[in-house]
């Protein structure tokens, strides 16, 4: 019985040979690489998916999912979902007295933006008692 002839295994006296994705100099796993790298892309999309249901950006979450996956999955699911806007609340709120240019009043009588200094308005002619 003699063992079936893998390639790039036990070759040349028991050396690990160059596998077929090694180029050159050193061995590489790049292949293992790839397969994490696919595998935290799978589950990055766990995450995602959640925290896109919670109305958060998918794609950064696919990212933040790929990279710290298990942190990523808790936190989508502790995150709460976006509230809807609020309706604008319309509040009937008194408009607040506008601030008076400096060096001016309003006309006791007429209400007319007047200099602060004079005594009888421009306007109306009223006396300004203040
Ligand atoms: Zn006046």
């Amino acid at each position: 019985m003699s063992l079936p002839n893998l390639p790039g295994m036990y070759q040349s006296g028991g050396e690990f040979a160059e596998s077929r994705y090694n180029v050159g100099m050193k061995p590489f796993p790049q292949d293992q690489l790839l397969q994490i790298w696919a595998m935290a892309s799978v589950l990055g999309l766990i995450p995602a998916v959640i925290a896109y249901r919670k109305g958060r950006s998918f794609g950064l979450w696919w990212i933040y999912g790929s990279m710290l996956f298990i942190v990523a999955l808790f936190h989508s699911l502790l995150i709460k979902p976006k509230a809807q806007p609020p309706p604008l609340v319309q509040e009937n709120i008194e408009p607040a007295e506008p601030v008076l240019p400096e060096g001016t009043k309003r006309c006791e009588h007429c209400g007319q933006l007047i200099d602060a200094l004079s005594i009888r308005c421009p306007v109306c002619k009223g006396e300004q008692t203040a």
